[in-house]
């Protein structure tokens, strides 16, 4: 399949990144990273960034100066050298905007609506509709959807998806954005992560019409939703009682989707190899390119990961040319290639000595684990040098409990698989052989 000619988005993903080096407006150093796939060092990284979280008031104060451009300016055939980069990319689109089709229902162009996806049916019959959000751009351009809650107890990203998507202003949109924000509705009732049967919604993609309870709805959302995305962003948070550093994950040997990080400016990228079953395995492996945003944990809504998840995601709308709206960004965060869990060794009491977004050396002591009967801490240490991305909570533990989560700056990058022409293929047997529940998206 050859993505770029089948589908309209990559080209404008592709134009846009062109239009990026040409400008400079993205630092040479992100760019390098990412295109040649070598890790940014983390030593370009300030200390002060790293031992903190990146939403800083300071950095919040900069925000607050957002570029807006009246919809008269918006970017046209024709028009001059466009003030924001990027932008130009959406006039490849050319002609009207066209009423998008959607759940039995048509969103004319510069409108707004809310529809409503029959997930599935209670046992007495009751359907259970989950509400998704459509804005459809009075300008042409592609289709960016973005899924939050399929598991029910994360709900940093439903609030994002909330923010975003009523900040968006349809007249002023080039092409077209799909919010659902709790895609997993039992499981958020229940405040669970998981569906009443207890399997988990996000190893079931692209789902199956004769399946499981949890088969039939993944089927349903692929078939009625995803299948309208040129792009995708899934929303996550930590699981179990673990939060995460605000990060983007993403199949770095997919070029696509590799583009696609690109546009969201200053996040951490962790390379990812998505766990089969997964919306983003399943939505990547039909030619439309997913990450995940983790941030946060679960059960608690958390503003500074809120606010860092909707920055992320109007600065890849702005990439894409779709609004025009520019958010500023300290310096560029790694990459990380590779990650490793520290676990626990004994039973009893962690408490961290660490944050989210330290840097940590090999031996340094992360936590210590406290027997509450005899009343003896034991260190626990790290095997690796690398970054904080994800941490349990303080709580009481068990042997083999994954504690920390460091990102680990490899020297080599995963290769491009596709090339260009083939919807990337997964290294199943070499894939997540560390995967337990609930430990990645
Ligand atoms: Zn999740």
């Amino acid at each position: 399949m050859t993505l770029f000619r089948s589908n309209p988005l990559l080209f404008i993903v592709f134009a846009t990144l062109t239009s990026l080096l040409r400008s400079g407006e993205l630092a040479a150093s992100e760019l390098d990273a990412a295109a040649t796939q070598s890790p940014v060092e983390d030593q370009t990284v300030p200390a002060e960034l790293r031992s903190e979280a990146p939403d800083s008031a300071a950095a919040e104060a900069a925000l607050t100066a957002l570029e807006t451009v009246p919809a008269s300016d918006a970017v046209r055939p024709g028009n001059v050298e466009p003030a924001v980069p990027l932008a130009d990319a959406v006039t490849v689109a050319v002609g009207h905007a066209q009423p998008l089709s959607l759940l039995n229902a048509t969103v004319p162009p510069g409108n707004y609506q809310r529809l409503s996806w029959i997930a599935t049916q209670l046992f007495e019959g009751v359907p259970v509709a989950a509400p998704v959000l459509v804005v459809n751009g009075r300008l042409p351009g592609p289709t960016l959807c973005l899924t939050a809650a399929i598991h029910g107890d994360e709900l940093n990203g439903i609030e994002i998806v909330r923010r975003v998507l009523h900040d968006i202003n349809p007249q002023k949109l080039s092409g077209a954005v799909i919010g659902v924000p709790i895609v997993n509705l039992q499981g958020f009732r229940r405040a669970s992560r998981y569906l009443p049967d207890r399997r988990d919604l996000n190893r079931y993609f692209p789902g199956n019409p004769n399946g499981s309870a949890a088969s039939r709805i993944a089927f349903s959302f692929f078939k009625e939703i995803v299948s309208h995305c040129d792009a995708l962003v899934d929303l996550h948070t930590g699981s179990f009682e673990r939060t995460n550093l605000p990060q983007l994950r993403a199949d770095l040997r997919d070029r696509d989707v590799v583009t696609l990080t690109q546009g969201f400016g200053a996040m951490v990228v962790l390379h990812s190899d998505p766990s089969p079953g997964t919306l983003r395995h399943a939505a990547t492996a039909a030619g439309i390119p997913v990450v995940t945003i983790e941030a946060g944990g679960p059960s608690v809504l958390e503003l500074a990961e809120v606010k860092h998840g909707v920055k992320g995601i109007e600065t890849l709308l702005n990439s894409l040319g779709m609004i025009r709206k520019v958010r500023l960004w300290g310096d560029p965060e790694p990459i990380y290639y590779r990650s490793a869990w520290v676990r626990a060794n004994q039973g009893g009491i962690l408490l961290a000595d660490v944050s989210l977004g330290s840097t940590v050396r090999k031996g340094d002591v992360l936590g210590t684990i406290t027997d509450p009967m005899n009343n003896q801490s034991t260190p626990v240490y790290s095997a690796w040098s690398g970054r904080i991305i994800g941490m349990a909570r303080n709580q009481v533990v068990m042997p083999g409990f994954a504690a920390f989560h460091i990102g680990i700056q490899a020297d080599n990058a995963p290769a491009i698989v596709n090339a260009d022409t083939d919807a990337v293929s997964h290294d199943e047997a070499g894939s997540n052989r560390d995967y337990v529940d609930g430990m990645s998206e």
